[in-house]
């Protein structure tokens, strides 16, 4: 499954760049939309691959278990803490494509090489590296698949490709059109992003279409920002929570391809037109592109995830993050996320999280439910 961090209908508007002079963007996007292809074939070969993970990830998680626990004596409700034996360790491979459009190319970095002098290959390493970091050191997982997955990506992907995605083995980034577009490793969020596209196919395996493909967007777009506020150090009060700042060059009218605290306002430009994003339930876009609206609806579980991080506080990582991770890898959900669970589902689950490791009331609880009241996917007092 190819997972691309440009939206095709952000694509589309600058196919028609040309019109405003941008001729090269108009046709760095033609070709990257005609990268997009339909995944019907491979969401259907997808569920009973997820099946298939989900059993063996249980079957691990309980063997683990059984050897080294260690439970909180403060909540006895919370779940054993799987300790690794031996602390996971990365192992990322760099590649370059030298403008090819031809995976994988040729090796340029691998793990414990110093840096070269090409930034993008620095940029690659280094958020391969904070998105395993995340993974590993809050949420004790051994890199995308749980299980040591050598991390993988190709960079200089053809002439001005205008993507990153992760095509379920590797990613791969383009260096951008110029004109509309910088290089894709500039952001470590979408480099987080694009790899946590990884860990939900290991994991829920939501299927990526209407309300599930949203809720598989906004994951990534929660896992993203969360890389990089780690990697910073910051606060969920300090954070920018945009998905992809720093993607667009100065001649573009905004400051990243998302925003989660306000969807709907990352960019208000000529060539891009608005950011269509809604940021609630009453705004919902019903629509039978990009997948049902995988890129759009994801600002309204988007909102709802920082919503609740901003009302915790502190870093958003250590509790909302906890929660969201454990709503999408069953570690202590009450029940399986199901693949093709819709945002009231996925709501209901988070709060069941937030009660199983933090306790019913508690103030995790309270705020996740209150997040999603008030973006209008639970009704008041429906959440507990
Ligand atoms: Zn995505």
């Amino acid at each position: 499954m190819k997972h691309s961090i440009v939206p095709p209908y952000l694509l589309a508007k600058i196919a028609q760049a040309d019109e405003h002079g941008m001729a090269v963007a108009a046709a760095a996007a033609r070709r990257a939309l005609e990268g997009t292809e339909p995944l019907h074939e491979e969401r259907r070969l997808h569920a009973t691959e997820v099946q298939q993970s989900i059993a063996s990830t249980l079957r691990s998680t309980a063997q683990s278990t059984a050897q080294s626990t260690v439970r909180s004596s403060a909540h006895p409700a919370i779940p054993p803490v799987v300790h690794h034996v031996v602390p996971p360790v990365v192992h990322r491979t760099i590649f370059d494509a030298q403008g090819a459009e031809k995976l994988p190319g040729k090796i340029v970095r691998r793990e414990g090489q110093s840096a070269t002098a090409d930034v993008t290959v620095t940029e690659a390493y280094d958020g391969l590296g904070a998105t395993f970091d995340l993974f590993s050191q809050v949420f004790g997982r051994d890199s995308i698949d749980g299980k040591g997955l050598p991390l993988l990506a190709t960079v200089h992907y053809g002439r001005g490709y205008d993507n990153a995605y992760w095509d379920g083995e590797r990613m791969v980034f383009g260096d951008g059109d110029g004109e509309v577009f910088g290089r894709f490793t500039a952001s470590v969020s979408v480099i987080g992003h694009e790899l946590a596209h990884g860990v939900t196919q290991f994991s829920s395996g939501l299927a990526y279409e209407g309300q599930s493909g949203a809720l598989n967007e906004s994951f990534s777009d929660v896992m993203g920002v969360l890389v990089e506020q780690h990697q910073k150090n910051q606060t969920a009060a300090e954070a920018s929570w945009l998905v992809g700042e720093g993607l667009f060059t100065p001649a573009v009218q905004g400051t990243a391809l998302r925003s989660m605290t306000a969807p709907g306002t990352a960019y208000d430009d000529d060539v891009l037109g608005k950011d269509p994003q809604p940021a609630d339930m009453a705004h919902y876009v019903k629509t039978t592109d990009d997948n049902g609206g995988v890129h759009l609806n994801s600002g309204i579980p988007n909102r709802a995830f920082s919503l609740a991080a901003l009302e915790l506080g502190g870093f958003a990582w250590e509790r909302a993050g906890q929660i969201w991770y454990d709503t999408m890898t069953a570690a202590s959900a009450p029940t399986l996320l199901p693949a093709a669970a819709d945002f009231a589902t996925f709501a209901r689950a988070t709060v069941g999280a937030a009660t199983l490791r933090y306790g019913a009331a508690s103030p995790e609880a309270d705020a996740v439910g209150a997040a999603w009241v008030k973006v209008g996917v639970l009704k008041s007092g429906s959440h507990t």
